[in-house]
């Protein structure tokens, strides 16, 4: 479905009434990551909403890097940052940093000091957490709400000469101490913090807060639609406050429901513990919900955006089931995909009656695809298939390779099963076959019809790979609702390694980023810890969806 199809979402009613009314020339939307961890699916929701509504009515989004906590961020992150949003198909019309806005955020409270809108209150945190009240009952203003302009405009400079500790004071809007939004009770806005900020080093002891700092932000930038998740509807009327006092832009903000998704966490904070405590492999593991680690297991940027727009955007909380985002995978990937075999748990079949050494084959790149080509692949007398495609003694339905049995080779001969050799244990350690000579596909003249057809992979030739399958990160639907820690609900079976894997050799001359899929095993890519002896190929997706059947079989 393509945007034009969809009806509006409520955002893009209120845009195109504001356009309507002449209200903006054109639109400005940004995306405004705290560089303090790697960017997920959910701001990947943030983005698509944020980039495609400039797209759609032809204004610009900016990258904005909330920077203003000293002390959780990092320039790895904004690289990383950088990267993701790039990489899902977006380019920003400029790169801002609210840490760029120190200044002018500092005057700019300076100004609400003049204007005794604003004062430093030397309380301790707990104090003032106290004097706030509670929902029901109003809070206190306490002796320094009545220090006078001149002497709270001597402190804040005093607190950013750096006279003061941590803690010590901070500067606090004066807004309403019995307001029901407990938002409105005297705001901190200015805090001190003696920390090392990654762009303005040691510049600055003291750092405004989220809600002044955001706010104006917009409006330095212009911001006319400010959008934001629904956690910061209470928010909203201290947005507004700050503009009208300052007179600033009046950029405005629209909130939205924040993508949840099932057996997933979306919250930096746990996925920075997850890499920390080492239960994945780093922010860009297969399993975590990172865009990152999406990448690297192989989901393409396009399906990751119509995953975003099918979803929509609500504006009631809800948990958007990961099969949707796998469909919408699957989708994108069956037509891009190169189809390659691959053996996964071999076993060893001799054609006794080939007596050439071997010859090379073709098979498409992609069925689905008319300009997809063909691949070599090549034939010899000794191939590997699927152990379990073999059953010496087989049920009814089995239409794979058993004694006396035919099976079709993909893209080469019919085989019949003529005996097998176990070892001393028992085990079958290979079986022998004959071909038919006329039954080659594609000029197949044996008139002989077979009910299986099975991947393998020629043994001379073969490349030797590892593949990482990947399940769910979470064992329960709804983990951020779970009971207990959300560690707790981490399965344990979510990585199967099989390092005695056979390729096809025409795997060692693709790309490096190109999608396949192992036929009858699902979507797959390569994996950087590849080597030069050794490929390794991370499953991106299985072909169909087996877990909503495990659901049911529970
Ligand atoms: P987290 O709780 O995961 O750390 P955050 O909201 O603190 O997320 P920010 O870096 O502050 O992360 O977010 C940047 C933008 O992405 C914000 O506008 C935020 O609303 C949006 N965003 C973050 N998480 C989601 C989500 N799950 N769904 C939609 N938008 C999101
Ligand atoms: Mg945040």
């Amino acid at each position: 479905m393509s945007s034009e199809e969809r009806s509006l979402n409520f955002i893009e009613e209120i845009i195109e009434a504001d356009l309507a009314e002449e209200k903006h020339k054109s639109i400005t939307t940004r995306f405004p990551p705290e560089p303090n961890g790697y960017l997920h699916i959910g701001h990947a929701k943030s983005i698509v909403l944020n980039f495609g509504l400039a797209q759609k009515y032809g204004g610009s989004t900016n990258l904005r890097f909330d920077d203003t906590n000293p002390v959780t961020e990092d320039t790895e992150y904004v690289e990383s940052i950088k990267n993701d949003v790039r990489w899902l198909g977006f380019e920003w019309a400029n790169e801002f940093y609210a840490s760029d806005y120190f200044d002018q955020l500092y005057q700019m409270a300076l100004q609400l000091i003049d204007l005794g809108l604003a004062y430093v209150d030397d309380s301790t945190s707990e104090e003032i957490a106290a004097q706030k009240g509670t929902p029901t009952t109003p809070g206190q203003r306490n002796q320094f709400a009545d220090r006078s302009p001149a002497e709270n405009r001597q402190l804040f400079e005093d607190m950013k000469a750096g006279k003061y500790p941590d803690g010590s004071k901070v500067v606090r809007a004066k807004i309403d101490m019995a307001s029901p939004n407990m938002l409105l009770r005297d705001p901190i806005i200015y805090r001190i913090k003696h920390a090392h900020h990654h762009r303005t080093g040691d510049q600055w002891c003291v750092y405004p807060m989220y809600d002044f700092a955001h706010g104006q932000s917009d409006s330095i930038e212009k911001i006319t639609h400010s959008i934001c998740t629904l956690e910061f509807v209470p928010h909203r009327p201290l947005y507004n406050w700050c503009i009208e006092q300052l007179k600033t832009f009046p950029s405005q903000q629209y909130e939205f429901a924040r993508l949840n998704m099932t057996y997933t966490v979306m919250s930096k904070r746990k996925l920075l513990q997850l890499v920390n405590e080492q239960m994945v492999n780093g922010w860009d593991d297969p399993r975590m919900s990172t865009i990152s680690g999406m990448r690297r297991r192989g989901y393409p940027a396009a399906a990751i955006r119509e995953f975003c727009d099918r979803i929509g955007v609500a504006k009631r909380d809800n948990l958007i089931d990961v099969g949707l985002l796998e469909f919408c995978v699957r989708e994108q990937l069956n037509k891009t995909a190169l189809r390659r075999m691959v053996v996964f748990d071999p076993l060893k079949v001799i054609i006794t009656n080939y007596d050439q050494t071997s010859e090379d084959l073709t098979s498409e790149n992609n069925p689905e695809d008319p300009n997809g080509g063909l691949r070599t692949v090549p034939f010899s007398k000794e191939i590997w298939i699927e152990k379990d495609d073999f059953m010496e003694q087989p049920s009814k339905k089995y239409f794979r390779l058993a004694p006396g049995q035919m099976v079709r080779l993909k893209s080469a001969y019919i085989i019949k099963c003529e005996s097998l050799v176990k070892d001393a244990e028992g085990n079958i350690t290979e079986v022998h076959c004959t071909y038919i000579p006329e039954s080659r596909s594609g000029a197949d003249t044996s008139g002989i019809h077979v009910k299986g057809t099975l991947h393998w992979v020629s043994a001379a030739h073969a490349i030797h790979a590892e593949v990482r399958l990947y399940d769910r990160l979470f064992q329960v639907e709804d983990v951020a609702n779970a009971e207990g820690d959300f560690k707790d609900h981490i399965n344990p079976a979510s990585l199967t390694v099989l390092s005695n894997v056979y390729a096809e050799p025409a795997l060692a001359n693709d790309s490096p980023e190109q999608a396949f899929q192992f036929l009858r095993k699902g979507y797959f890519v390569q994996d950087p810890d590849s080597t030069p002896t050794k490929m390794v190929f991370n499953r991106t997706v299985t072909l169909k969806d087996t877990w909503a059947k495990e659901v049911k079989k529970g």
